[in-house]
């Protein structure tokens, strides 16, 4: 059955103290946003695509993304992320059961990654990309470590993020009436209790949130294109 991707854009980006909004930031002269579809284009797994965008920047986005194959006309975001989330689930075609969430902020994505956390979706119910972390995590209270978490056990998660499209509606259904707001969309599955299955993605999956990760954004494409070393 079809298989939509939403890619969240609609962002303020304010972390990263650009003139533009974040998703026509160019990364290595080609907007974040678009560069975040091609990865997701590039993945024959993925049917339709559907950009969701600040409401005053859908033409801009719409002719940015004009002629790009299975790319839908941009849906206007809402103010957190999870309103944009909303959005773009009410926009998806009706025949669409498998939903893979994408930040734009991530334009480094893989297609043989996108394609192993779909399929592992497609056996599980839901699954999302994720890297083991390096560092060792605290959570931090009051400025104090409060408790150090095993960091064998503690993995980042990253996106395209893929479910059942009913389930990650029931999910977010459940997350509004509590009043719960996630910072990813596993997060409103897990909530469920609803098992979700782990795929380990790449490093190089990299979110840009501040203006450093532009530039090693801009050095592991340049590796890119030089092709393995
Ligand atoms: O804010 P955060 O870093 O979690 O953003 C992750 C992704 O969600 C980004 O690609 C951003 O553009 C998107 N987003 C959105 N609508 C919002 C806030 C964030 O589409 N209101």
């Amino acid at each position: 059955m079809r298989v939509a991707a939403l890619v969240l854009a609609a962002g303020r980006g304010e972390r990263l103290g650009a003139e533009v909004p974040k998703g026509l930031l160019p990364i290595a002269g080609r907007p974040l946003l678009a560069r975040a579809i091609e990865g997701l284009v590039a993945c024959a797994d993925i049917d339709v695509i559907v950009p969701v965008v600040p409401a005053a920047e859908r033409t801009r986005c719409a002719a940015l993304l004009r002629g790009m194959d299975r790319v839908a006309a941009p849906v206007a975001g809402g103010a957190e992320r999870q309103d944009s989330m909303r959005a773009g689930l009410a926009a998806l075609p009706p025949d669409v059961e498998w939903v893979a969430v994408h930040d734009a902020a991530r334009p480094l994505v893989r297609a043989a990654d996108v394609t192993r956390v779909v399929a592992a979706a497609r056996r599980h119910g839901a699954a999302l990309l994720a890297v083991p972390v390096r560092d060792t995590l605290k959570r931090v209270s009051g400025g104090r470590v409060a408790e150090t978490l095993p960091r064998a056990a503690c993995w980042a998660a990253q996106t395209p993020q893929v479910f059942r499209v009913e389930l990650l509606r029931e999910a977010l259904a459940k997350a509004e009436a509590e009043g719960f707001q996630g910072t990813d969309d596993a997060q409103l599955v897990e909530r469920l209790g609803v098992p979700v299955e782990v795929v380990e993605g790449d490093p190089s999956n990299l979110k840009i949130t501040w203006p450093e990760d532009v530039e090693l954004a801009e050095a592991l494409l340049a590796r890119r294109s030089r092709g393995p070393a």
